[in-house]
């Protein structure tokens, strides 16, 4: 007979993990992930070996699936994202950089003598996945505010308009959250007379922010990309880091037909793939609705002006972007960037208020960098 319980040691062990876990998530304020959801009613679904295995729109002998349910989260973000009503195409991933190298990878296979532009700020797993599809790029500098430096891209492109561009878009920069003018991106393009081009849009974070903001920059489909991919467990929140990628239909189906000759329609990057994550982010989509997501975009924002408004009290040149919640400040001192899990990059620092970051807990940072800068210890 199998024991139902671990030996008295590993259960410490387990509660001891549990302990530092959630003393950790006290003071998780770095970083752009929400630590407010709830998903315990599913939790009974944890006790099966689900699998969405292969292309959500296919029928599969392995029916211990979500599909159903993973097709209707990305119609929810379809429609979101204002994609043409029947011709889209996507799936749920395990997070933004499995949906940036899809977009880089139906990119490749529809623009064999592409080049990629993506800008400096661009998240550091774009370069290792360019590398990985060995496709010729160029790094475009970035303009203060974390956007792409359009001049540089203008003049970049035109050099080399004898090879199609294929244009990495951010929309929130990890650092600085900074949102490229997409529109601009693509007349410059009309304006220099290429006929075939594909934009990407990385929108891991503000995916889920500037649909819920009025006023908010065109961006989406609307805007003419061709893909675009958006983390699941940042803004929404998931103790399992997921996401989604979306792509023209046309785009995708020029790729299932090249496999399908092979015997398969093997269209998703991963085989086997989480059918869990669907879940939560169906669960999440119609517990909260477009309402509840456009009263959490406003409160992050918010909070974030509270933050600016409380560094600039002790001194702090603190700022943030236009639809942003990500508030960017001088590097700070040790002490205070591993309490508070803060990512740095050069001589800048940032905090990100997602829904789980309150007010209370920015005035603890804020009085912690200002004991830091006068010797105190942080506690
Ligand atoms: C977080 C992030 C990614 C990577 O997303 P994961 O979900 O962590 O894989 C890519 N791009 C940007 C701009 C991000 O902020």
């Amino acid at each position: 007979m199998a024991m139902d319980t671990l030996p008295a040691s590993d259960q410490r062990r387990l509660d001891e993990l549990y302990e530092y876990i959630d003393t950790q998530s006290k003071t998780f304020i770095g970083y752009p992930c929400s630590q407010q959801f709830d998903y315990t009613p599913l939790f009974r679904f944890l006790n099966y070996p689900i699998n969405n295995v292969g292309d959500p729109y296919a029928p599969s002998s392995y029916r211990v699936n979500t599909k159903e349910i993973e097709r209707e989260v990305i119609q929810w973000f379809a429609e979101l994202t204002h994609a043409d009503e029947k011709g889209y195409w996507g799936y749920v991933t395990n997070g933004g950089t499995e949906g940036n190298l899809y977009g880089l990878y139906l990119a490749r296979e529809l623009l064999a003598s592409g080049m990629v532009y993506y800008s400096e700020h661009t998240h550091y797993s774009v370069s290792k996945n360019l590398r990985l599809l060995q496709m010729p790029n160029i790094m475009i500098r970035t303009l203060s505010s974390g956007e792409i430096d359009y001049e540089d891209l203008y003049e970049t492109i035109r050099i080399h308009r004898d090879r199609p561009p294929i244009i990495f878009t951010n929309v929130g920069t990890t650092m600085q959250q900074g949102v490229d003018d997409i529109p601009r991106i693509t007349s410059m393009v009309h304006e220099l007379a290429i006929p075939q081009f594909y934009i990407h849009c990385d929108a891991a974070l503000g995916g889920m922010i500037l649909p819920f903001i009025a006023n908010a920059p065109t961006w989406d489909f609307s805007a003419g990309i061709d893909s675009l991919s958006i983390s699941g467990h940042k803004f929404i929140g998931s103790p399992i880091p997921c996401g989604i990628v979306l792509a023209q239909k046309r785009h995708v189906d020029r790729i299932a037909r090249s496999i399908e000759y092979v015997g398969t329609l093997d269209t998703t990057i991963t085989g086997s793939r989480n059918g869990i994550t669907p879940l939560f982010l169906w669960y999440a989509i119609r517990k909260y609705g477009i309402e509840g997501f456009r009263r959490m975009a406003q409160q992050c924002i918010a909070t974030a002006e509270y933050a600016v408004e409380a560094f600039e009290r002790i001194g702090i040149q603190a700022w943030r972007n236009p639809f942003s919640v990500t508030v960017v400040f001088p590097k700070p001192l040790d002490t205070v960037q591993k309490k508070w899990q803060i990512a740095v990059q050069g001589q800048i620092g940032h905090i990100i208020t997602m829904q789980h970051v309150t007010r209370s807990m920015i005035d603890e940072l804020v009085a912690d960098i200002e004991a830091a800068s006068v010797g105190e210890p942080v506690k």
